[in-house]
């Protein structure tokens, strides 16, 4: 008798295959575990005291490069915990809770600076589940989180074999800079978990951003003496025409390019001495980031010597891209990305916007600088909210608590190994 498998079979095999659903390690099991519901029923208990703890944070001054008193802040709350704390050159805040010894590292990241400059009002208003206030959203709220989460995993005594990594972190507006000093410093972790975001959607991939200036010089003129000498108006607007002419894919796969700013020029009757306009280039996909970045610095190139120009380039920022969704396949695999996934449909926490997606390809948080790193990196939402980097910034408050009981989940999860639960077909 032949073996063959009919038709039926196959198409059920290759069906199969499709639905092959992404590997997990959520076990809902874990929320019948005792040592999870009391830290459960610590983080509900403590909750009003985390609001005001969280406004306390963003009312602080926060500015990046001025997060001493936040900073401060953080390392007294993770001492008061017991946490081994360090405070690193840049300005970053480490708490190390140790774990028992033999499982992976765990980086919980949550960056402490905000963009609003230091003369802002941050007094922080309520109204209702909302709170109002600038940086309020973006990250005060996962700054309070983090401390949050610490005191329940200590108060429900919750061990795990590998050791969890706390950091309040610097200068994040600023291009990423204190984790990636961070990661530069330390040994590379086995995960790690940037706390940054609207609440919903697990972000595991890194929007590329490159910023860079591009200032024209020349000599000057009176206007009298001026026809027919270079001047970098010329230039400036010859580059930046060019540069919007610029072909290629959009976002979320492609890419953006926004001149943010021109300037230059102080007189009515004169030819600038200097003027000068930034690029913001952003796209998940590296080859196309180095390849726009290098046609964008020909064009301007090529626009200053034509008009016989001086020029000068600063690269502000420059912040690798991950990769696009076919590129960060494997990173999606990572089961740290569905068990994100599956901890929010635990939670019941609803996605931004109905019908978004649960995990996006993309970010722009500290977990970037893990997931270019090639280390498995996601970035989750601190509470839903909106307006960020705005002065009309706000958050619903209500939504930091599972937003926290998330953080602890994936602690408790991942603290004693990457492994996966058992794979079931999805029919
Ligand atoms: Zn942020």
């Amino acid at each position: 008798m032949r073996l063959l498998p009919s038709l039926a079979a196959l198409t059920l095999l290759a069906r199969a295959a499709l639905t092959q659903p992404y590997p997990t390690a959520w076990d809902p099991k874990l929320l019948e575990r005792p040592d999870i519901k009391s830290a459960f029923t610590h983080l509900e208990r403590g909750f009003p005291k985390q609001v005001d703890e969280w406004i306390a944070i963003a009312e602080m001054p926060g500015k990046s490069t001025h997060e001493a008193q936040r900073a401060a802040y953080v390392r007294k709350a993770m001492e008061a915990e017991g946490l081994r704390v360090t405070t690193d050159s840049i300005g970053n805040v480490i708490g190390v809770r140790k774990g028992t010894g033999n499982g992976p590292t765990i980086v919980f990241a949550a960056h402490m600076d905000i963009v609003h400059a230091l003369e802002t009002n941050l007094k922080v208003h309520r109204a209702g589940d909302t709170l109002h206030g600038p940086g309020i959203f973006d990250n005060s709220a996962s700054v309070a989180n983090m401390l949050a989460t610490i005191r329940a995993l200590n108060a429900a005594k919750i061990t795990t074999k590998g050791d969890l990594i706390f950091i309040g972190t610097v200068q994040e507006e600023l291009g990423l800079r204190g984790m990636e000093y961070w990661l530069q410093h330390n040994p590379k972790p086995d995960l790690l978990i940037g706390m940054d975001g609207g609440l919903g959607p697990v972000n595991y991939g890194a929007l590329g951003i490159y910023w860079t200036k591009f200032i024209f010089t020349s000599a000057g003129s009176h206007t009298v003496t001026s026809r027919g000498k270079p001047t970098p108006v010329k230039a400036l607007a010859d580059a930046i025409d060019r540069i919007y002419k610029l072909q290629f894919a959009p976002l979320p796969e492609g890419a953006v390019i926004n001149v943010g700013q021109v300037h230059g020029g102080v007189i009515f009757n004169g030819i600038p001495q200097e003027l000068f306009f930034t690029v913001d280039l952003r796209t998940p996909d590296p080859v196309l980031l180095d390849s726009l970045d290098r046609t964008i610095n020909r064009i301007v190139k090529e626009a200053a010597d034509r008009e016989k120009v001086g020029l000068r380039v600063v690269i502000e920022q420059k912040n690798g891209a991950g990769g696009t969704t076919a590129q960060l396949a494997g990173a999606r695999a990572h089961p740290l990305v569905q068990t994100a996934v599956d901890i929010h449909r635990a939670l019941g926490i609803r996605q931004g916007m109905p019908g978004a997606a649960e995990a996006v390809a993309t970010g722009s948080t500290d977990a970037n600088v893990g997931v270019t790193r090639k280390i498995p990196s996601i970035a989750i939402g601190r509470a839903y909210g909106g307006n960020q980097h705005t002065l009309t910034e706000w958050a619903d408050w209500p939504s930091a608590l599972p937003a926290t009981k998330m953080v602890l989940l994936l602690a408790a999860t991942f603290g004693d190994g990457i492994r996966t639960m058992p794979q079931r077909l999805v029919p």
